[in-house]
């Protein structure tokens, strides 16, 4: 990882910059929660990222997620997380990844800890929403 490279805006506040330049930081984060996961010796391919609302409306509906979903925002990720050649589907295998993306920003959420575990997701909560 460069060293030289700033993260960004980490002095100021998330709740009082725009939410195109959360969506940045939050980019960010995940750039270092990849750089992170190589470096562990974890492999990843993308998920979604971005939702519609009108999907996230679907999913809502048939309980696999909420209207109001961080995806909607462009501040949610799912990932497709391996080791040593193995897909990693519970929530448990994936906490290592959960605890360093929460260790960046306070406003850093991982789906490992939500009622509903769901290890793969990393968001940045946002107006109260995870
Ligand atoms: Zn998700």
């Amino acid at each position: 990882m460069n060293e030289q490279r700033k993260r960004l805006k980490e002095d100021v506040k998330l709740s009082e910059i725009t939410l195109r330049e959360c969506q940045s930081k939050f980019v960010d984060d995940i750039s270092y929660l990849i750089g992170f996961a190589y470096n562990q010796g974890y492999e990843l391919t993308f998920g979604e990222a971005y939702r519609t609302p009108e999907q996230a409306a679907l999913n809502a509906k048939s309980g696999i997620g909420i209207k109001n979903s961080l995806h909607t925002k462009r501040l949610a990720i799912d990932f497709n997380v391996f080791k040593d050649g193995k897909y990693l589907t519970k929530s448990e295998d994936l906490k290592e990844l959960g605890e360093y993306w929460k260790s960046l920003n306070i406003k850093n959420a991982w789906g490992g800890d939500f009622k509903n575990a769901d290890g793969n997701h990393f968001s940045q909560s946002r107006n109260g929403v995870k």
